[in-house]
């Protein structure tokens, strides 16, 4: 069910009233405490996407940080360099460490004594997956799926509430034959709208591109346009006239088969795609579009939650 741009509802609650009511600010732009109201939503999302889940998926849940050979490898680094963040930590052995506590005691800079580590912040919760699957040797006829889920952050700091530093993604992964990722893909895509629509959320999908770096980049945006690569579930969060991505609807072609070597019995290399649900982003959607007070949200979004 696609809606028209027009029918988009207006929120009824602002991203500020949002904010005030539902997140606790730590001083950092994009990195909030949440309230129990607000991790209630979170925990119905999870529940109503559990049930939307395959039975086939296999879960895998991934922690907030990944390798940083991981992402160097993915084409990440060389993608997206702008938004990732590296774990770093004091390094050069004791004397060092302790020299550089003891720059920070008496007012000076610490962080110069940091060394990179092989840890980085992940950027999204599938990256991790490919390597697992092609760990285990051929993908089968029908292929993979995969219901994966971590904590990720994004350098890009905002005071926008649908634009955070630390952000959760749940994902649908498929690894197969390249008709069977795009049907995959496209049944997703096909299947957003209700999902939305069953939460009481109005949305449309629009063609889109990810936010790839520098001038080179652009380019690379408009061709996986070109190519229908990339669709988005926008809904309203801080205006209907500029909806916010919600989901998203990628196919990757043969960029994570090639990567790590995932190939089907007959030696062909395998296609990926992915559905990414935006949890955070959903959760405000549904705050902004039902009001601040989920006690107060219509009955039938209250049970699609379990609220
Ligand atoms: P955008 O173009 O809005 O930055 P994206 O194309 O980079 O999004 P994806 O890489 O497809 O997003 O990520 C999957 C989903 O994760 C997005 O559809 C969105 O719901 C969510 N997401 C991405 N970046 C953020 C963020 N900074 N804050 C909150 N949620 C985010
Ligand atoms: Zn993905």
């Amino acid at each position: 069910m696609n809606l028209a741009p027009n029918r988009l509802g207006q929120p009824a609650a602002s991203a500020e009233a949002i904010l005030e009511a539902l997140f606790h600010p730590t001083g950092v732009d994009g990195v909030y405490g949440r309230s129990g109201a607000y991790e209630a939503v979170v925990e119905g999302l999870a529940t109503l996407i559990n049930r939307a889940r395959d039975p086939r998926a296999e879960i895998v849940r991934f922690p907030p940080v990944v390798s940083r050979a991981l992402i160097e490898k993915s084409g990440y680094l060389k993608s997206f360099p702008h938004l990732l963040g590296c774990v770093c930590a004091l390094g050069g052995g004791d004397a060092a460490i302790g020299a550089a506590v003891e720059r920070f005691e008496t007012g000076g800079p610490w962080t110069d004594g940091l060394e990179a580590s092989d840890l980085v912040l992940a950027p999204a919760a599938c990256y991790p997956v490919y390597p697992l699957a092609a760990r285990r040797g051929p993908i089968p006829r029908d292929g993979l799926i995969f219901d994966v889920a971590s904590d990720c952050f994004r350098r890009e700091p905002s005071r926008d509430l649908d634009r955070l530093q630390s952000f959760r993604m749940r994902e649908f992964v498929f690894i197969g034959a390249p008709e069977a990722a795009t049907d995959f893909r496209d049944t997703w895509k096909a299947r957003a709208g209700d999902f939305a629509a069953s939460l009481g959320l109005s949305s449309r999908i629009d063609p889109a591109s990810d936010p790839f770096f520098g001038r080179g980049g652009a380019m690379v945006g408009r061709f996986q346009v070109e190519q229908a690569l990339k669709f988005e579930l926008m809904v309203p969060v801080r205006s209907a006239e500029t909806p916010t991505a919600c989901m998203s609807f990628n196919c990757h072609r043969d960029h994570f088969g090639q990567t790590w070597g995932l190939t089907s019995d007959d030696g062909a290399t395998a296609h990926t795609a992915c559905v990414a649900f935006g949890i955070d982003r959903l959760a405000a959607a549904l705050f902004a579009a039902h009001g601040v007070d989920s006690d107060r949200w219509p009955t039938s979004v209250r049970a699609a939650l379990n609220l």
